[in-house]
């Protein structure tokens, strides 16, 4: 039997970019294509998406892209991965309801060929077959996938929670689950986000009910921020604004284009006369009225950051509104997002971003739930995914107490292929991996050296020594020039690398003098390791040669 491969590009070893390959001979599909959001040290960084490399090379092999779901670390990637590659999507209609304006925009029509699924369905690609299973999650329609190879069956769980009393009554089919754990599940990738917390976790229907309280409590407007994608909150919030006769406005592109598609398609059913437009409300005082606005993670760009700095024309905070934090911070946005909170603060709304009735739950499965996904698959083999490698440590901690044995449990590693042939399973060579970064303007020239130039320059500054040279000659023409920018080092330290730098360049010969890219390396060394040892900086040193 032929050797099957899962080859993660992401998603493993951190929690974004999911993006993993199942390949069987010339036969090879992908599940997911997300993105991930820059760490603080990725300066002027937009986005991050997998290095695609590996996908360009066997293009031809791709037989589909299958998406677990809607959001971001899921589908973020598609329009730079299908700009250079090409290959059919296959997906739920919500799934596509929500990403096919994007890739529009960005993509052109021939590029974007989308088929959908249903939870259900099993779909041929090659010799493999890939089955959607309806899973609970925060947004609607998220399934796992189960993908049939020669040697067994590979289950990717997605992300999951065990949600019982489901927003939109559409429960995990659980039983399928159980009767592939029956016929056999070679390999188990599971969900690990949140496998440090304990129990069982609350159902997203526990939300409505820590909405009611605070709705219950307020005065004035009620502003609720939470992700575009999250359609059943979004659905909660009407259903309580309704109760207590407020109407709702959303704000931001997305959230209300998002809104309706999906009431046109009827994944939200919003109670009659609830939804009102932004200019509307005027019309009504301020205890009838709930507004929906996009911004939970700090975004600069979004409605709620530009209300908090009172730069959004059509909506200002006042004293008296309440602002709810319906969202979990995505790590690293934590800063951007207390900033915004305080600045709300500040214009004299009450926020309120936690409360012993939850106005939040996450979407991931606790360890209980993680563990009746093991025993409901009974898998052969066991690898966590969608987590950080604490996260996978853990898991496999789990996994072993529930007597997993230690010789089939992997730690997935972006970029390592996981093979599996008739008798084993084990790590093979690595293939072309990485992160490509996006910056603000679309460009994925963002290298890792321009990371760190832009680094040096904001952590030491930058010193610029002009030369003018006579190259005929080998002799310099008039006074170089030193200038310095974003540096803290004192004044008197730049006039002593000055003068060394001076004192180098007038002890060259005419000959040495003539090697203009020797004349550049010595001015930055010099400069360098004076500026150093005086300062103890290590600024950027940038020397111009002019030519004459
Ligand atoms: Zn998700
Ligand atoms: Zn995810």
């Amino acid at each position: 039997m032929a050797l099957v491969q899962v080859i993660p590009l992401g998603g493993v070893g951190e929690i974004g970019k999911n993006c993993t390959v199942v390949r069987e001979g010339e036969d090879l599909v992908l599940i997911d294509c997300g993105l991930s959001f820059p760490d603080e040290e990725m300066l002027g960084v937009d986005i991050v998406v997998p290095d695609f490399s590996y996908l360009v090379e066997h293009q031809t092999l791709l037989r589909g892209i299958f998406l677990t779901h809607a959001h971001e670390d899921h589908v973020g990637g598609l329009s730079y991965l299908l700009a250079q590659v090409r290959a059919p999507i296959y997906c739920t209609e919500f799934t596509e309801a929500l990403i096919r304006s994007k890739l529009e925009e960005r993509l052109p029509k021939d590029r974007i060929d989308i088929r959908r699924f249903k939870p259900g369905d099993i779909i041929t690609a090659g010799k493999l077959s890939v089955e959607p299973i309806r899973l609970t999650h925060s947004i609607p329609e998220n399934c796992a996938m189960a993908i049939r190879t020669s040697q067994g069956i590979m289950l990717f769980t997605g992300d999951f929670k065990l949600d019982f009393t489901p927003v939109d009554g559409k429960a995990s089919n659980l039983a399928r689950i159980g009767e592939l754990g029956r016929e056999g599940v070679l390999c188990l990738f599971s969900d690990s986000t949140n496998v440090e917390r304990p129990g069982w976790g609350p159902s997203e229907r526990a939300v409505t009910e820590g909405l009611r309280k605070v709705f219950a409590d307020a005065k004035g407007r009620i502003l609720l921020t939470t992700f575009a994608s999250n359609i059943h909150r979004m659905q909660q919030v009407y259903e309580v604004a309704a109760e207590r006769g407020r109407k709702v406005a959303a704000v931001g592109r997305r959230m209300e284009q998002n809104l309706d598609i999906c009431e046109r398609l009827g994944y939200v059913k919003i109670p009659k006369g609830t939804r009102i437009r932004l200019d509307e409300i005027h019309n009504y005082p301020d205890e009838k009225l709930a507004i929906l606005t996009t911004g939970s993670q700090g975004e600069p760009m979004s409605a709620l950051v530009q209300m908090s700095k009172a730069e959004y024309g059509r909506l200002q905070i006042r004293r008296g509104d309440t602002v709810i934090y319906s969202a979990r911070p995505i790590p690293g946005n934590e800063g951007a997002i207390w900033r915004t909170v305080n600045r709300l603060f500040d214009l004299g709304a009450n926020v309120i971003y936690e409360s012993k009735t939850p106005i939040h739950v996450s979407g991931h499965a606790y360890q209980e739930e993680l563990k009746a996904m093991i025993n409901l698959t009974k898998p052969f083999y066991l690898a966590p995914v969608h987590g950080e490698p604490r996260h996978q440590h853990m898991y496999l901690q789990i996994g072993a107490e529930m007597g997993h044995p230690a010789h089939r449990m992997f730690t997935m590693k972006a970029g390592v292929p996981l093979c599996f042939d008739d008798t084993s399973a084990y790590f093979g060579e690595p293939v072309i991996h990485g992160a490509i970064l996006i910056d603000n303007g679309g460009n994925s020239q963002v290298s890792t050296d321009v990371i760190k130039d832009r680094l040096t320059i904001a952590n030491e500054g930058m010193i610029i020594i002009t030369v003018a040279i006579d190259k005929t000659k080998g002799k310099i023409v008039g006074d170089p020039k030193l200038e310095a920018r974003a540096y803290s080092g004192s004044d008197k330290t730049l006039d002593t690398a000055f003068e060394h730098v001076w004192d180098h360049l007038n002890a060259l010969t005419p000959t040495e003098m003539k090697d203009l890219l020797r004349v550049k390396h010595d001015i930055a060394d010099v400069a360098k390791r004076l500026i150093q040892k005086r300062a103890g900086l290590k600024p950027m040193i940038v020397p111009v040669i002019i030519e004459i």
